[in-house]
């Protein structure tokens, strides 16, 4: 059965026809099933993962509460990371662009306070956070959330992985009874339950099966009882298959490091995630992965949340998740598009019933496979190298800048330039690693918006 259009919804006017212009004519399944109860005011638990379209779903209703005119916080967005964050606020600016004047500010930890302060002396509507820095604000006095409308939290299972439970109950404290709450996770364990018990009123519950299609994705199980059995079976299965980009997903930081170490030992191009890292140095990860001049990232569950990167070759699970659900969603970022994924997991004989989870969540037979024979080939090797430049947004440099240094007389060709990145005071761009001196050169000697800008290989 297709899905309803969104013109069959009370949204105003104006929302309708951006919709419209944005190509979104049909709902997707979360939206058909939430948006109608959204829309009469109702709090909603919605179940649906990155891709559903959840986004749009709360969005909207966000948008639908706001009265422009009263220059007052009316909605809260809770995100358990600032990648997430960023990414919400730019969906509410892009649904909301046809009302004008509309105010969305971010508001996440890893960030300078100082901006943050500034805007928010200027007032907003709509603020997108992390729980942290929003309860320090809130503490402070800088947020007013006595007009609050609306509250969402979104990844709510993620930000009490991540330990946010404190912080959700002590921001929900300051924000007035009467409110329309709306709660998405991808799973809906106890613990999110009780969360919703205590903060929601009689919530309608939306489920939507996860829309990957997990038949693209090719699943291997080894049985592997030592540690070092597995740091050589996924040296084994990296040689194999070779891919560009992959992740190696493990349950704790330490194992995180553990991984990282052994396989840069090994020769493999290798950066580690973990919940500890300061924002830059997530960032500079982030990017260097993204930007495909690191080809491995080992990252515990809760570090891969937010990494705008689901198109892996192969997903690697050093060891099994605790429930099946995550391991649906470790799996779920390769095969995308039509394109095959892999994915390699290992598991230990006190292991076996976790096997049988997955088997019957996914109803799908798991045979373990062989280990093949470890390859005699070298590692693969990527064909990016990161360039980080000091200098970013508030030096007004774009993109276009830093093409046209690496690309002037004497320079780098066009294609031989990757992916950039930019952030506040800081930018990254991917080069050929055979040019890679050449193209720091012209950064470092070159001029960019008039001045010079210090540039290194990371
Ligand atoms: P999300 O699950 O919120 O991360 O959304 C996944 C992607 O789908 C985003 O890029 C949205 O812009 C897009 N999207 C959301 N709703 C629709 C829709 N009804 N039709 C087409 N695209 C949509």
């Amino acid at each position: 059965m297709s899905n309803p259009a969104f013109t069959t919804l009370s949204l105003h006017p104006s929302l309708l026809s951006n919709l419209d212009t944005l190509g979104y004519t049909k709902m997707t399944p979360i939206q058909a099933k939430a948006l109608p109860l959204i829309l009469e005011g109702k709090d909603v638990i919605g179940q649906g993962k990155t891709g559903s379209g959840k986004t749009a779903a709360f969005g909207l209703g966000v948008l639908s509460n706001l009265k422009v005119k009263r220059f007052r916080v009316q909605s809260l967005v809770l995100c358990p990371t600032r990648e997430l964050a960023d990414q919400v606020a730019k969906e509410i600016r892009t649904l909301g662009r046809a009302i004008h004047n509309i105010k969305v500010l971010t508001l996440c930890g890893g960030m300078p306070m100082g901006p943050q302060i500034g805007s928010l002396e200027h007032g907003a509507h709509i603020l997108v956070g992390t729980p942290g820095r929003i309860l320090d604000h809130l503490d402070r006095g800088r947020i007013d959330l006595s007009e609050l409308n609306t509250l969402v939290l979104d990844e709510a299972d993620r930000m009490l992985d991540m330990g946010f439970q404190d912080a959700l109950d002590a921001i929900i404290s300051h924000a007035p009874a009467q409110r329309q709450t709306l709660l998405f996770s991808a799973t809906y364990p106890t613990e999110i339950k009780k969360v919703a018990e205590a903060i929601m009123d009689k919530p309608e519950m939306v489920k939507v099966e996860s829309t990957h299609d997990h038949s693209s994705i090719k699943q291997y199980f080894y049985q592997l009882d030592s540690k070092e059995q597995r740091d050589d079976a996924l040296e084994t299965l990296l040689l194999q298959h070779q891919p560009e980009s992959s992740v190696v997903f493990c349950n704790t930081k330490k194992e995180v490091q553990h991984v990282a170490d052994e396989l840069h030992a090994r020769g493999f191009s290798v950066i580690d995630l973990h919940g500890d890292l300061e924002q830059r140095e997530r960032d500079q990860a982030l990017v260097q992965f993204a930007n495909k001049s690191v080809s491995i990232l080992v990252a515990t569950d809760v570090a891969a949340r937010g990494l705008d990167v689901d198109n892996l070759d192969a997903v690697f699970n050093f060891e099994l998740s605790r429930d099946p659900e995550i391991h649906v969603h470790r799996i779920g970022r390769t095969g995308r598009a039509g394109s095959k994924g892999i994915a390699c997991s290992f598991f230990s004989e006190k292991e076996m019933y976790k096997v049988a989870q997955i088997d019957e969540y996914m109803d799908m037979p798991i045979e373990p496979s062989a280990l093949p024979e470890m390859p005699t080939t070298a590692p693969y090797s990527s064909a990016m190298t990161t360039i980080q430049i000091d200098g970013g947004k508030k030096q007004k440099l774009r993109p276009g800048d830093i093409l046209g240094a690496l690309t002037s007389e004497g320079g780098i060709q066009g294609d031989q330039v990757g992916k950039m990145h930019m952030f506040p005071i800081r930018a990254y761009v991917a080069v050929n690693k055979n040019v890679a001196k050449k193209a720091l050169k012209k950064l470092q000697n070159g001029k960019m918006k008039g001045r010079q800008f210090r540039a290194r290989i990371l």
